[in-house]
């Protein structure tokens, strides 16, 4: 049953809602993937249970008070089991893995991903903070190892896909779609009052917390603004976001004829998932077709950048570069956590971001040393407004 080319797969964030989506593609797809590692922040009970059905060769727990127990029920079925920070970022080291999902939130996805590409792993990026964090360190490191990275993120996925084929074609402009999020066309009064759980439902994703709220503020799209910089060697003034409230057609590329190409699709993340994990193959599907009939008009809109500061935030720290887009990230990753406590408004989250890239010290050409400072300095100035 195992030919070599199954692909072995290290799942970094296995319990999320990217790594739960993956899990469910490779199960449809024995054939094309063994899963090697599985990795999760604290969850163990479904840690345990992913591993006891897929069978990988090991298993990381992050949360180092979860060891015994997971240890406990894993070790009878000769399955390793590690705990803490150091083990997530070491075992992508693995000899037996061929491909890396990067599928953990926020900045705690970065020196893991940085390892696999030392050790030549193949990438598949949905954890899109570490190439808004360190976007220079992380492509040029990918380039030195000839490592590919293969973009997760619907947006990116649909650009990969429709630049399959063009070579060294010129792209004028990418146009990044955007859904709008629940607070699509809503002003400054209303959203002055928003709670959590009106952020936290998205019409047309369901995804981890941390991108929801992300979605809702618009700060989703200005991070992939900056993502797609880097996995697709773009200026600032070559990306363009357009709401499409619809969420089917998942992003543009215009060539220099003027010709344009969009991918399209129902809003569904196993498909950019599968893409990532069996590229260069498309492998057969029984995720539900789009129907034109129930689709009879796709629309589109500009962004509400007035009403919603982030995404000009964010164009902001891009336009800026060195240090401010890792900036951008840390102070956003305070704010959205304290708005899920109910510790501040939503408005005030981009206030709090604003005001954080204002006061720390502007970094052009930031190593690693200085981004991991950078963040941790971002953070404690964020806290301090909040
Ligand atoms: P999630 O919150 O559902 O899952 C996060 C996963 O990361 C969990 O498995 C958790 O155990 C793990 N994790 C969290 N903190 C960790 C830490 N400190 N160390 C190790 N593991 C940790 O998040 P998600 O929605 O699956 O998103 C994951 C990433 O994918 C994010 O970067 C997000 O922006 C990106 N992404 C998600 C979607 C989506 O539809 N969910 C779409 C595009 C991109
Ligand atoms: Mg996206």
């Amino acid at each position: 049953m195992n030919k070599p080319t199954q692909k072995r797969v290290a799942i970094l964030g296995s319990t999320g809602s990217i790594g739960t989506q993956a899990l469910e593609v490779i199960r449809a797809n024995p054939q094309h993937f063994i899963v090697e590692v599985l990795v999760a922040n604290s969850n163990s009970e479904l840690l345990i249970k992913q591993a006891l059905e897929f069978k990988p060769n090991a298993v990381v727990i992050v949360d180092e008070t979860k060891y015994k127990e997971v240890k406990d029920v894993l070790f009878s079925h000769d399955i390793k089991v590690y705990a803490g920070a150091k083990a997530l970022e070491q075992i992508v080291e693995m000899e037996t893995i061929d491909i890396v999902l990067t599928a953990i939130v926020g900045y705690a996805g970065l020196a893991s991903t940085i390892n696999a590409i030392k050790f030549k792993k193949a990438i598949a990026l949905a954890n899109k903070e570490t190439l808004v964090v360190a976007g220079d360190i992380v492509t040029k490191l990918a380039f030195d190892n000839a490592v590919n990275i293969y973009p997760v993120d619907s947006e990116h996925s649909a650009i990969f896909q429709c630049l399959a084929g063009e070579f060294d074609n010129t792209i004028e402009k990418i146009y990044l779609t955007a859904s709008g999020g629940p607070f699509r066309g809503k002003d400054k009064n209303f959203l002055s009052t928003v709670k959590k759980e009106q952020a936290l439902k998205h019409p047309n994703w369901v995804m981890g917390a941390k991108i929801t709220i992300d979605s809702a503020s618009l700060m989703n799209k200005g991070l992939e603004v900056i993502e797609a910089k880097w996995l697709f060697s773009l200026k600032p003034s070559e990306i363009d976001v357009i709401v499409h409230p619809q969420s089917i057609i998942h992003s543009i590329v215009q060539f220099n004829d003027g010709s344009m190409k969009a991918q399209m699709g129902l809003p569904d993340m196993k498909l950019p998932i599968q893409y990532a994990l069996a590229y260069p193959e498309r492998i057969h599907s029984d995720f539900p077709r789009f129907d034109f009939m129930n689709f009879p008009n796709l629309s589109f809109e500009k962004p509400d950048m007035e009403t919603f500061q982030n995404l000009g935030l964010a164009f902001d720290a891009l336009n800026k570069g060195g240090n401010m887009p890792c900036v951008l990230n840390a102070a956003n990753e305070v704010v959205v956590e304290a708005f899920l406590k109910d510790k501040v408004g939503f408005l005030q989250m981009s206030d709090v971001i604003a005001n954080t890239m204002s006061k720390i010290n502007f970094i052009a050409k930031p190593s690693y040393d200085d981004y991991v400072a950078c963040d941790k300095e971002a953070r404690l100035i964020a806290s301090s407004f909040i």
